[in-house]
């Protein structure tokens, strides 16, 4: 998934470097030697979606199942936006089929297509259930993600421990309240 080579790894390292410089710190200290480099590798394999087509990982079987599809706990880190942190959790997501089943496995990969990018957390959930609601064509879907973010747990209101939950309803999920409380319930968050 992580397309390195669209991704300016010099341009990072020199832009690491500026940061070690502006903090005060001294860049040819022994420490920080290679420091711009790795940094650069961890931001290119990190937000190694960015320009990735989630379609790749779509593979769409025909299949009778008419009951909801429920992938939970899917492990995925990805990258707040807004101060280029890790927020880290697990996705839950269910569809209703409608003729057309996805291989289980690229669920997840859907999501992480999404989650390596610069991301917000309820954009993210959005753009999951969007893309399965155009590519699958189910009759809905839900999408909910718990999450951990680091810009909140080590800086500002300093709230470790605290989870951040985010939900998306599409289609049948939404406009009816009993399968609404169905695939909740499975979810059980
Ligand atoms: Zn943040």
């Amino acid at each position: 998934m992580g397309k390195d080579g669209e991704m300016d790894l010099a341009r990072i390292e020199a832009a690491v470097s500026e940061i070690i410089l502006a903090v005060g710190e001294d860049p040819k200290r022994e420490g920080l030697l290679g420091t711009p480099k790795r940094v650069a590798r961890m931001y290119a394999e990190l937000l190694g979606g960015t320009n990735s087509d989630p379609k790749e990982h779509l593979r769409v079987f025909s299949e009778n199942y008419d009951e909801i599809v429920l992938l939970k706990d899917i492990p995925f880190y990805s990258v707040c936006e807004h101060h280029m942190m890790p927020f880290i959790g697990v996705a839950h997501v269910a569809y209703l089929p409608d003729g057309r089943v996805l291989g289980i496995s690229k669920l997840a990969r859907i999501v992480d297509s999404f989650a390596k990018r610069l991301q917000l957390q309820e954009r993210l959930t959005g753009q999951v259930a969007d893309f399965l609601m155009e590519n699958l064509q189910p009759l809905g879907v839900t999408v909910v993600i718990e999450a951990s973010h680091s810009c909140m747990t080590i800086r500002g209101a300093k709230k470790s421990g605290a989870t951040m939950v985010t939900s998306a309803l599409r289609g049948i999920f939404k406009k009816d309240s009993r399968s609404r409380n169905e695939v909740l319930s499975l979810i059980d968050v």
